[in-house]
This record gives C-alpha cells, structure tokens and sequence, in this order.
C-alpha cells in the first residue's frame, strides 16, 4: 500500500493525508492542495505549534511581501508587535482606499458630464442636417 503524504492549503493552511495527491483538494475553498516535502512520519512527530509554524512558513513563502514582513517568525509570537502592525497597515489601507473612492466618484462625474455634452452636440448637429 502507497505511504501516505501530508497536503496543504496554500490559501487557508487546511491540511490532510492522502495516498493520492488526485484527491488532495481542500473541502473549504476547492484549492488544490500542495504536496508537503517531508515524509507523513515526521510531520506526525511534530507537535501542532511546529506543524503551524512549518505551514505558515511554506505559506508565506509565496505571499506579497507585505504579508511575509508581518509574518516573519519572531513576530509571529509577538502578539503586541503584530496587533500593532496590522492596525498600522489597516489605517493606511482605508485611507488609501478613501482616496482611490473618491477618484472614482469625481471620474464618474467627469465621464457623465462628458456624455451630456456629446448628447446636446449630436442634437445641434441633427437640428443643423435638417436646416
Ligand atoms: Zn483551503
């Protein structure tokens, strides 16, 4: 019988054993899973706080570096540190977002005014086709 193999989520950090990795899928959000390079023994010989922290490693591996900075081992198990981080982060992110909002708003007034007055050209256009 095929030895089984430890999959993970690299989207929700969900992970299973499987025999065949055609079944490595994870039930939450249908990602397909990614085989783990280390033999199932040895990841079952791992407490759960080394599982976490093997998992989130590979996960962060492949992240954007905003979140691989956040995720960095020792702030990991920094609470403080990474709460404040994180509010840091947030904050900059709802002000950008304010403003990127408010561009949106002020190009849509700027598009709808724009069709107003190719409307009222095309209407003194057909009133000069029938002089
Ligand atoms: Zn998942």
């Amino acid at each position: 019988m095929k030895e089984l193999s430890v999959y993970y989520c690299p989207t929700c950090g969900y992970y299973a054993y499987f025999q065949l990795s055609k079944n490595a899928t994870c039930p939450t959000d249908h990602t397909r899973l990614v085989g783990l390079d280390m033999r199932y023994q040895d990841f079952m010989n791992l407490d759960y706080e080394e599982r976490d922290r093997l998992l989130i490693g590979k996960i962060t591996q492949s992240a954007p570096s905003l979140i691989r900075r956040i995720c960095t081992s020792e702030k990991l198990y920094n609470q403080r540190a990474l709460v404040g981080e994180l509010t840091a982060e947030y904050a900059k992110l709802q002000k950008e977002n304010e403003e990127l909002n408010h561009t949106v708003s002020w190009m849509h007034q700027l598009v709808w005014e724009q069709i107003r007055r190719n409307k009222v050209l095309e209407q003194k256009m057909e009133v000069l086709k029938h002089d």
